[in-house]
């Protein structure tokens, strides 16, 4: 049966401008969008040179136009009716992609906004000094990050943490670190069990094998990026992690991400298995390992936002992206072994 619904906006977005929404039962997001981000995701499907990319991207199933129809669907999944109550956007098309938040709990968020260049050749020269400013007055021109806005859950409360876009413009390179302690912050044991506690973050034992599997994904995603001529101005690294405890707890054991994953010597192992699943098109997998991966996500790591993204054939990778990657490789390994300290 085909799904029909009604948009709701979308409750945990924490950067761009407002006006992302998804379907009411969650699990697609809609989001209004720019010829130059439909081409890109037009791409994804059909270019050789973005294979690799596209596994780091969201699932895209067309695009959204007044009435309401899905259109320009790739392939993946049924196909769609969808009747839209928002006036606002109407004239305006919009993506459907999978929502990245979709079947966690506690879904903690992160966006970070890569590269050290934020304008494209589209932009005027005010927008373009007034963008080289804003890199250079934030962590952006040095690192090719910035910490674009985060929610973090605690263990008693139903509402997150929300960090807003001021912190992360407001912070300098010293404290990156900081910031990223903060989305990874980490909770007693006991506190867990103690309602009189309220604390954010996950226990050292469900989060330690989370950061690693993100650190992993992220280096993957770099290799696939240093391979292809483009420029990804303006893109982020959303990265979402479960909040919820007991969810943790369970999603763990179903996915065998016990402490010991974390161990140097299963680093490799676990690579192989991830390695295996990202290509997978065929259903080579058994069946009850398809239903955890898709009721018990643990964490999600994608690139997202490509208002500003293209193709240039002849031209070497985005520098300032690989630099905002590498950045952030550098703060998750140092925020890793902060952790295994406390375990
Ligand atoms: P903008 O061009 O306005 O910056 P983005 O594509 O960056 O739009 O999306 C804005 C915010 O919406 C993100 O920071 C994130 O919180 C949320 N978001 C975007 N895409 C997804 C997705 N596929 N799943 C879940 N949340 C998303
Ligand atoms: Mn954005």
């Amino acid at each position: 049966s085909q799904p029909s619904t009604s948009p709701i906006p979308l409750a945990a977005q924490v950067g761009g401008h407002a006006g992302v929404q998804t379907t009411e039962d969650g699990s697609l997001l809609l989001k209004p969008a720019l010829p130059v981000e439909i081409d890109f995701y037009q791409q994804l499907s059909s270019e050789p040179v973005l294979k690799r990319l596209k596994p780091w991207t969201c699932k895209f199933f067309g695009t959204l136009q007044l009435q309401g129809t899905v259109k320009e669907g790739t392939g993946e999944g049924a196909p769609l009716e969808i009747t839209p109550l928002d006036t606002a956007s109407q004239d305006k098309e919009s993506l459907v992609l999978e929502n990245l938040t979709h079947g966690f709990i506690k879904p903690n968020i992160l966006d970070i906004k890569l590269g050290t260049v934020l304008y494209d050749d589209a932009a005027s020269p005010e927008k373009r000094a007034r963008m080289e400013r804003t890199a250079k007055e934030t962590t952006s021109a040095e690192t090719g990050i910035r910490l674009t806005g985060f929610q973090v859950y605690s263990n008693y409360s139903p509402d997150p943490v929300i960090t807003p876009k001021a912190y992360g413009k407001s912070i300098k390179r010293s404290q990156l670190p900081e910031g990223i302690t903060r989305f990874f912050p980490v909770a007693t044991e006991a506190a867990s069990l103690d309602s009189e506690h309220t604390q954010l973050g996950l226990p050292v034992h469900l989060l330690l094998p989370i950061i690693v599997r993100i650190h992993q994904d992220i280096g993957r995603i770099k290799a696939a990026i240093e391979a292809i001529e483009i420029r990804l101005v303006g893109a982020s690294l959303l990265i979402i992690y479960e909040g919820d405890r007991a969810k943790a707890e369970a999603g763990q054991e179903a996915l065998k991400l016990s402490g010991a994953a974390a161990s140097e010597s299963e680093l490799e192992d676990t690579a192989e298995e991830e390695e295996i699943d990202i290509d997978d098109d065929e259903e080579t997998d058994d069946d009850s390992e398809d239903e955890e991966e898709e009721s018990a996500p643990l964490y999600q790591v994608k690139l997202i936002d490509f208002a500003h993204t293209r193709l240039v054939p002849g031209l070497q990778t985005d520098q300032g992206v690989m630099l905002g990657l590498q950045t952030t490789l550098e703060l998750l390994s140092k925020r890793i072994e902060e952790v295994r300290q406390l375990a």
